[in-house]
């Protein structure tokens, strides 16, 4: 029994760091649970590709759209944890721990973490030739004319499902929501004048508006944005407690090997280290993580927090999904 012991203990000490030093031995998939062209497949795009050089193996983003982010979240948990399928997720895996009464996944316990991404500031825009010019007309607008107008999100969970929620509730207006699978898709339509406002990531909104092709109102931080020193913050029109940026942070499914998790965290580090994703993010209203966030236990402990965050804010306003 003691040289069966024996035996076994040397296996794993062998194979385990063996496994690590050679990981990764062939291609990653990053799923990315919004459509293509939005703000988290922006983000991902931009830290998978620098991640890759470093790794020496292609990391190839798969998008999985759908429920506010759930459908991409729940094919990673249930993926083989062997370092090859990551998920990079935003605040919608607090959020939707409390807002699903049937999630498929457990969502702390199902996961475990490679380190956060980068925090993205929100604008409320909505169609070029939506008839306010301002926020406060903007204000006036929806509370007068608010069950002719759609509010476009991604989803129940999604951050500008989040963001919409706030904004009804502060103005006390209920809007027509329509769900897509991501603000990709959702900005499209946008810019074509078929839904009228949207609260969506600078990461999805910058270009569009520095471009004059969607109008901007109001911005979702504390403070006014250096990109958009003119556009208000929503809390200084008035709506008090009206503020949210949206976290993202990198995932592999529960039992991925912690040997693989650090490789990847420090494959992390060197890409929002690089000056091109700083400068790209930059151009885009947002800045990347510092080295010691781009790590896991800052982005368990974020969810984890957050998850508490929310968990009240959701109770009350009494929003369910299934
Ligand atoms: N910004 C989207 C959201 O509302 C998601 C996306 O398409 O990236 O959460």
């Amino acid at each position: 029994m003691k040289k069966l012991l024996g035996a076994l203990c040397a296996a794993t000490m062998l194979t385990a760091p063996a496994f690590a030093q050679d990981y990764p031995e062939r291609q990653i998939t990053m799923v990315v649970p919004f459509a293509a062209g939005g703000p988290t497949d922006t983000v991902a795009r931009l830290v998978a590709e620098k991640m890759s050089g470093d790794l020496g193996q292609q990391i190839v983003v798969e998008n999985v759209g759908g429920a506010g982010g759930t459908l991409g979240a729940g094919q990673v948990a249930k993926a083989d944890p062997d370092g090859y399928t990551v998920l990079l997720h935003h605040i919608g895996m607090a959020t939707a721990a409390t807002l699903y009464r049937n999630l498929a996944y457990d969502t702390p316990n199902a996961f475990e973490y490679v380190g956060l991404v980068t925090e993205v500031p929100m604008v409320i825009v909505a169609r070029k030739d939506f008839e306010p010019t301002d926020f406060k007309g903007f204000i006036d607008y929806v509370k007068a004319n608010g069950d002719s107008l759609t509010l476009a999100n991604a989803g129940i969970g999604a951050a500008s499902h989040l963001c919409g929620m706030l904004l009804m509730q502060a103005l006390e207006t209920p809007l027509v929501t329509v769900p897509y699978k991501g603000t990709g898709p959702a900005m499209t339509d946008l810019l074509g004048g078929q839904t009228d406002i949207m609260c969506d990531q600078t990461t999805n909104t910058t270009q569009q508006i520095k471009g004059g092709t969607i109008k901007a109102y109001a911005v979702t931080t504390p403070e006014r944005l250096d990109l958009f020193p003119d556009l208000p913050t929503a809390e200084e029109s008035g709506l008090a407690g009206f503020e949210v940026s949206i976290w993202h942070g990198i995932y592999t499914p529960k039992g991925t090997p912690a040997e693989v998790n650090e490789r990847l965290s420090k494959s992390l580090q060197t890409a929002l280290a690089d000056e091109g994703v700083a400068k790209a993010m930059a151009d885009l209203g947002t800045a990347p993580s510092s080295a010691e966030d781009a790590m896991p236990a800052a982005l368990k402990a974020k969810l984890e927090s957050e998850i508490a965050r929310w968990k009240p804010v959701i109770e009350a306003a009494g929003v369910y999904a299934d």
